[in-house]
């Protein structure tokens, strides 16, 4: 055992270190296309102890940490050759359910799903449902990478609903926010905006550059009492666009996709389509979803069978949007998917929705050279906004299309950054492209970086802040 693997074997226990190679190409990417370096060893720590234990060992023996949840990003992890890959699946505890407060504390690495079945049992559910991935994610993964969740037409960011972290910071001390950070109120965690900042802000989103959570104190709700459905077709994308937005402004929609371009609905004629989801109590509804009907025929909206709607909500499934078995796109061989996104202003869905069929209609010949197939442009609406998912799956063990398949994704991109967008989780591989383009804002990221992790301990590859000495670079990028 080398003097590392040795430290961090006394620290977690040996059965929760290794080093074997099997292990470590297993933790070296997410789930898009971009793979990561091969770590050094891999260290699951079980309580908050021993994950600042590993970070000091780490600073001392200057060898970076990658964090890893359940590592279902599609984000190009960034993971640092030779680094510590820290697990943080055996801390997945839901340690207390307050119903007075309307909270509940879970460690870092409970799923969501499983937390939310706890919570089900007793009547409540948590603040937002959960990303798509929410059956394999775990919670401080999604608050670090603050997720788009089901429901945000209503319920908002996954960060949205975060009352209160604890968080190991890169120095291996360790903090409290809000409330909970008053020791005297013996760490109440039921309040984020107080004594000062918000600093829970400082860690949602940031991919654990500045810190790793331990732990979450999360808003619950009680359950509501019906769930409605709606589903609309519409002949052109702008009739769709503007429904939505006139949905979004009568606050209608708990969940609004619009579904464009890829496989349509089975049976169904139109160019865009609206699934409509509402929660709430039966009068409230009933009402919204009167609403729903009134605008969407406002729009020339042709009404479809809601099962389809009903479905894709109750499981949560990617292939019930569009109501087609998920073998159409997956059933020869295995395909990956680029995940480009951006927030967008609603208008501007238009725009960008047509800069995807040209892109698509001017590279025809090289789609169908690398069996590239359109899954999807989704539009997930937010309360005020949109946020674009384009699903261009490329065949993942053609090493041509793959090469193909990641230009794409840098295309895409690009487009979208460099005129109206703002990428949700930032793609480590771009990192260095968008970040440049926030100005004194990036400047601030790097200076707190520097001051809050000066060993560039933390997550190094990520966000590319540690780019003047050529550290954040991915090694095959290099
Ligand atoms: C089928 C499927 C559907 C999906 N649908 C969606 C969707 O609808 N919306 C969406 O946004 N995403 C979606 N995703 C992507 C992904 O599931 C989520 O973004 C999820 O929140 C990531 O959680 P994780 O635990 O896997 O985090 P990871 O991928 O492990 O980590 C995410 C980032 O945060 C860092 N990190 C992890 N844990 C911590 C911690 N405790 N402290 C500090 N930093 C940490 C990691 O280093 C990494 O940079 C989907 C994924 C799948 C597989």
């Amino acid at each position: 055992m080398n003097p590392l693997t040795e430290r961090l074997a006394a620290i977690c226990g040996a059965e929760y270190v290794s080093d074997k190679l099997v292990d470590r190409i297993c933790h070296t990417r997410d789930c898009g296309p971009t793979p990561g370096g091969i770590p050094a060893v891999i260290a699951r720590p079980r309580t908050t102890e021993q994950v600042s234990a590993i970070v000091a060992a780490a600073n001392e023996f200057k060898t970076p940490i990658f964090i890893w949840g359940r590592s279902s990003t599609f984000i190009g992890h960034g993971i640092r050759e030779g680094c510590i890959l820290m697990g943080l699946d055996l801390m997945n505890a839901v340690e207390k359910m307050d119903f007075d407060s309307q909270i509940v504390t879970v460690q870092t690495g409970a799923i969501w799903h499983a937390v939310d079945v706890e919570l089900n049992k007793r009547g409540w559910e948590l603040a937002v449902p959960g990303s798509g991935g929410m059956f394999v994610c775990t919670v401080g993964g999604s608050v670090a990478y603050n997720s788009v969740p089901h429901g945000l037409a209503e319920y908002g960011m996954t960060g949205d609903n975060v009352v209160a972290l604890e968080v190991v910071l890169p120095s291996g001390e360790v903090i409290y926010t809000g409330s909970a950070a008053n020791r005297a109120a013996a760490g109440l965690a039921f309040e984020r905006n107080a004594n000062g900042p918000d600093l829970a802000g400082l860690f949602i989103g940031s991919c654990g550059v500045y810190g790793i959570i331990t732990r979450v104190t999360y808003r619950i709700r009680q359950k509501p009492e019906t769930e409605r459905f709606a589903f609309y077709s519409f002949d052109s994308l702008d009739a769709a666009v503007d429904a939505a937005q006139a949905l979004q402004r009568r606050r209608v929609p708990t969940h609004l996709v619009q579904v464009y371009a890829g496989q349509k609905p089975l049976g169904v004629e139109g160019e865009a389509f609206l699934h409509i989801v509402i929660r709430d109590g039966k009068a409230a509804a009933e009402e919204r979803l009167a609403a729903a009907h009134s605008i969407c025929s406002a729009f020339n909206g042709l009404r479809l069978d809601e099962k389809a709607t009903e479905r894709y909500w109750v499981h949560h499934m990617y292939s019930w949007l569009r109501n087609t078995p998920p073998e159409v796109y997956y059933s020869d061989r295995p395909y990956t998917c680029p995940e480009a996104t951006a927030f967008i202003p609603t208008q501007r869905v238009k725009d960008a929705m047509r800069y995807l069929k040209e892109y698509e209609a001017e590279h025809a010949e090289e789609f169908a050279r690398h069996g590239i197939r359109i899954k999807a442009y989704d539009v997930y609406y937010s309360r005020n906004a949109a946020f674009i998912w384009i699903d261009t799956l490329f065949p993942e063990l053609d090493a041509e299309a793959w090469r193909y398949g990641v230009k794409m994704r840098a295309d895409y991109s690009e487009y979208l950054w460099s005129r109206y967008g703002s990428p949700g989780g930032i793609l480590a591989p771009l990192a260095e492209h968008i970040m440049p383009k926030l100005g004194g804002g990036y400047d601030l990221m790097k200076a707190l970086k520097q001051t809050l992790d000066p060993n560039g301990i933390l997550n190094p590859g990520i966000l590319g802040l540690n780019d003047g000495n050529g550290n954040g670079r991915n090694v095959h990028e290099q």
